[in-house]
């Protein structure tokens, strides 16, 4: 069955934004929304944030700029207390610098993790968008950010092997 889910507030409150993804793009999205005063929400397929970061831990994955290249620039005091390991930073401390991201920032109440969205149709009466997840839960928002990359083969491949095992 259908319902309406407003995460942030009583039932059948229309969000301003629902993101949908938590590699660097969303969880940065979430940040600048939350900052701003607007009311937001995060889905992400996977069962913790990074993105392509928890998606890929093959042995030798790591960026291949350079860490302070490849980290955020929005504020200068996390730059600064941020100490990289390494020149060009392995999967774990990226994961361990998204996962601080997500803390320092206290993103976390405000992100649903295991959360595939399967579709988002925008009501151009209302002006909202109707974001359904594998769950058929729909969160309704003025806006939905899709911080979604190129990793869709892959969210697929997680969908169906987190139904598979529901299933057993
Ligand atoms: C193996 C690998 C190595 C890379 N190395 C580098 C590098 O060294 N330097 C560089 O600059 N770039 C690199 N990249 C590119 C990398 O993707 C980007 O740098 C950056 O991490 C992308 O961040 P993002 O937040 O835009 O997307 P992602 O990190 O891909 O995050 C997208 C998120 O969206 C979620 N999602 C997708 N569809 C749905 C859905 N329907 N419902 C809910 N959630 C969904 C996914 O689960 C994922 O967590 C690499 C990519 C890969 C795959």
């Amino acid at each position: 069955m259908t319902k309406t889910q407003a995460p942030d507030g009583p039932a059948g409150d229309r969000l301003d934004a629902v993101v949908v993804g938590a590699g660097f793009t969303g969880l940065y999205m979430l940040h600048r929304l939350l900052r701003s005063g607007y009311s937001a929400r995060l889905l992400e397929a996977g069962s913790g944030v990074g993105g392509t970061w928890y998606h890929n831990r093959y042995p030798g994955a790591r960026c291949d700029i350079e860490s302070m290249d490849y980290s955020y620039s929005f504020d200068d005091d996390l730059q600064q207390e941020w100490k990289w390991n390494e020149r060009y930073a392995p999967q774990a401390e990226l994961m361990r610098y998204l996962n601080h991201v997500a803390d320092r920032y206290e993103l976390r109440p405000h992100i649903a993790l295991d959360t595939t969205v399967t579709s988002a149709r925008f009501d151009e009466t209302t002006t909202t968008w109707a974001v359904t997840t594998q769950t058929g839960e729909t969160v309704t928002a003025r806006w939905c950010l899709m911080a979604t990359c190129g990793n869709r083969a892959k969210v697929r491949r997680h969908a169906e092997r987190t139904r598979r095992r529901a299933q057993r």
